[in-house]
């Protein structure tokens, strides 16, 4: 699926056209990079979220939530170092006009090798077929040996210029590497200069007593200040865990490709706090914990990976993300940080109170270490949409859409429909659909064809319609109709709740 930007053209438009997505403030042509949830969406969005929660919470008992403020006291940004670090360096093409992140030029240049580097393998296996060794090959070809040396150079030259902020050595980099602005075709290029990612605002009403405050830009701190509060308070013994979701603010510079990058997005956390040496077991732990639950949603592994950081976060001693292949190819969807005690020592520090947990077993206090998962709400949603967009050729040659959603994900779980608009039959769906609205969302509709009514459901991931009909009346039976399988099966009104209960099954 990798780069198919017809399928994702067509996901952005589904997604508009059947209330999930819609541009924020469209009636104005729109804000770059803010987007809102429709009828649909807000309800998937949801879904995800409780699952999260309920892997997170409710299935670890020595983890429990917080819901922290947006705004924060301005010091908490000083100590975890994005005031000074939260930056991007930047830089713009003359004749384009385009702004870009100029690590990213750099990053998406070593893409284009690499993808040199796998074609020549792929070409390679076809060839040797089984008796293909992948490693020797690698080893041996002059072509691949020559780019990974190109590779590893580039790296090590990105990387410590990264570190340093060494500005003018990146603008050498993408000068060197003859990169070009996709746009324009240009090497015209200013130089490259540092962004500060967060937003700021005024706290307070006269101009003389407003303080310059930040929208966050991770959720994570807020759990950070109340590790004492909810440790005391929750008699929390280590290793345990505080997880949180809310909204995070970036100032991105370059904010594309719909959802995945936003101004505005929404993060789900996880601070696990351990003691100091053992956070290297957590932090597989968590990576292996995490992967099960992405394939819990029966999203294939294929669609996975793990990417190992070679370059460390000022704050982390190791660093991973989960990669989804997303149409436009594999791209970040979570990260699994092991995060050190670098931010509550730096709490302590700049707040001058003590962070740390007196652990009754060695009988000793310590700032307590780190491992994050972190996941964009947003792009988890964009992965189960893109998964489950699917065209079908059904076997009379007809095409159907249909959005194969995860059935206890998916925003109505039963559509209930009388066949006609008359002889008593709404009266009768109604009672049904009444009958089952505290268990499930349900909709409830009359207009059009079933067959009209059916497609409509199919694209928004329905998994079951109930069709009332002039038999219902008779002996109390309905049409029950599956989403994937189009299966419709005759079955008494008191079975409906049971069949649809038993699809939305998951196990964690
Ligand atoms: P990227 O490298 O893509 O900018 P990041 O490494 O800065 O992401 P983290 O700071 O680790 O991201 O944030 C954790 C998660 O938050 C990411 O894995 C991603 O799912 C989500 N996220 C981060 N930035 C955005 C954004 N601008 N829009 C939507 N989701 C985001």
């Amino acid at each position: 699926m990798a780069n198919n930007e017809d399928l994702f053209k067509k996901i952005i438009a589904h997604a508009k056209e059947y209330g999930f997505i819609f541009q924020s403030s469209e009636i104005y042509d729109g804000l770059a990079a803010a987007y809102d949830y429709g009828q649909n969406g807000v309800e998937l969005k949801n879904n995800i979220r409780s699952y999260w929660w309920k892997a997170m919470v409710q299935m670890h008992e020595n983890i429990v939530g917080i819901d922290a403020a947006i705004f924060m006291h301005p010091t908490v940004w000083k100590a975890s170092g994005h005031v000074d670090a939260f930056n991007d360096p930047l830089i713009d093409n003359k004749d384009s006009k385009k702004r870009y992140r100029a690590d990213v030029l750099v990053e998406d240049h070593i893409a284009k090798i690499e993808a040199k580097i796998s074609k020549e393998i792929i070409k390679a296996r076809k060839r040797f077929g089984d008796a293909f060794d992948e490693k020797q090959f690698v080893e041996t070809n002059p072509r691949i040996v020559a780019n990974l040396e190109k590779i590893e150079k580039i790296k090590n030259c990105l990387y410590p210029a990264m570190e340093n902020d060494d500005m003018t050595a990146i603008k050498q980099l993408i000068e060197d590497l003859e990169i070009a602005c996709p746009v324009s075709g240009s090497r015209n290029w200013t130089e490259v200069r540092q962004f500060n990612l967060m937003f700021s605002t005024n706290m307070g009403s006269t101009a003389e007593g407003a303080t310059e405050i930040y929208l966050r830009p991770e959720t994570a701190q807020g759990i950070f200040v109340n590790f004492l509060n909810v440790q005391k308070t929750g008699r929390m013994k280590i290793p345990f865990g505080i997880a949180q979701t809310g909204k995070a603010f970036r100032n991105e510079i370059v904010a594309r490709q719909f959802i995945f990058r936003m101004r505005e997005f929404e993060q789900m956390e996880m601070q696990f706090f351990v003691r100091p040496g053992e956070e290297m077991k957590w932090y597989e732990y968590w990576k292996e914990e995490r992967m099960k639950w992405h394939l819990s949603m029966g999203i294939p592994r294929e669609k996975f990976r793990f990417h190992n950081h070679d370059k460390l976060a000022h704050y982390a001693n190791a660093a991973a993300d989960i990669e989804f292949d997303f149409p436009m190819g594999f791209k970040e969807l979570e990260g699994i940080h092991s995060r050190t005690d670098f931010d509550l020592k730096a709490h302590e520090e700049f707040s001058g109170k003590k962070l740390r947990y007196h652990d009754p077993e060695l009988n000793e206090s310590y700032v307590p270490y780190v491992v994050e998962t972190s996941i964009g709400l947003d792009r988890q949603f964009l992965a189960v949409l893109t998964h489950a967009y699917t065209e079908e050729t059904l076997k009379d040659g007809s095409q159907r859409m249909v959005m194969k959603i995860p059935p206890f994900l998916a925003p109505y779980k039963v559509a209930v429909f009388p066949l006609v608009k008359k002889d008593g039959l709404p009266e009768k769906a109604m009672e049904i659909f009444d009958t089952l609205k505290p268990e499930f969302l349900c909709f409830y509709e009359e207009k059009d064809s079933i067959g009209k009514r059916y497609r409509r459901h199919d694209a928004i991931g329905t998994p079951y319609c109930v069709t009332v009909d002039h038999k219902t009346l008779e002996d109390n039976t309905v049409t029950i109709r599956e989403r994937d399988s189009m299966k419709q099966d005759r079955v008494p009104i008191d079975e409906i709740a049971r069949i649809v209960m038993e699809r939305l099954a998951v196990s964690l």
